[in-house]
């Protein structure tokens, strides 16, 4: 299936929830969650009917599937290797996305938005432990460095978000040096420091059934 391209806010809509893709927008009273908190579509303010058990499951996932803006089989590709890892399967999928390269610029502070963030990295604005890294969906790994190629750091853009983030608090689990323009992965994160509006467990069933 291809990537979605049209207007994002629909998607937080269609799944009744803010899905924070759209940067700073998304936090002001122009977000679409304000004021037109129902279904898009032309019944979308219809009166709703019960959703069956997997329509809930499946629409977790959609939800999950979209805060990280991820195509269906590669995010099927996560969840099997969650699977496979020792402790929580919903918890694994949750720490395996987080450790997305595109996250991980995103959680520092270095881009308003995941997919922004996806697109600098394809750009090649950054750098894992001093080597290139233009795949978004690298899997970064604790002790990991990640930070901005030394070209770019003397780009407006870089130094106006590596000081607004600076302002903003930082994930515990990682440890940022903005006058460096890098972050160290100290340790995976915790499920509360994860600020994902999903109920992982239901997507595990969902995939069990
Ligand atoms: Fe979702 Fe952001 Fe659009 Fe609001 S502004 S509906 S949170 S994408």
């Amino acid at each position: 299936m291809a990537r979605y391209t049209g207007p994002v806010c629909r998607m937080c809509r269609r799944e009744g929830g803010k899905l924070y893709l759209k940067g700073e927008r998304c936090y002001t009273d122009k977000c679409a969650m304000e004021k037109r908190a129902f279904n898009p579509g032309q019944h979308g303010q219809a009166r709703a009917r019960k959703p069956s058990e997997y329509s809930i499951r499946l629409r977790e996932k959609q939800k999950l599937r979209r805060f990280y803006g991820i195509l269906e089989k590669q995010f099927a590709g996560y969840f099997h290797k969650a699977a496979r890892q020792k402790g929580v399967t919903g918890e694994n999928l949750l720490m395996l996305l987080e450790s997305r390269l595109d996250n991980i610029v995103y959680r520092m502070g270095f881009a308003s938005s995941r997919a922004e963030a996806r697109q600098l990295v394809r750009h090649n604005h950054f750098q894992v432990n001093g080597k290139k890294a233009s795949i978004p969906s690298y899997l970064t790994e604790v002790g990991d460095v990640v930070s901005v190629k030394e070209r770019s750091k003397s780009s407006p853009k870089f130094k106006e978000m590596a000081e607004i983030a600076s302002q903003k608090g930082m994930p515990a689990w990682i440890e940022v040096d903005y006058e460096k323009m890098e972050g160290k992965i100290e340790r995976l994160p915790l499920r509360e420091e994860m600020d994902i509006p999903v109920e992982e467990h239901l997507i595990v069933e969902l995939y069990s059934r």
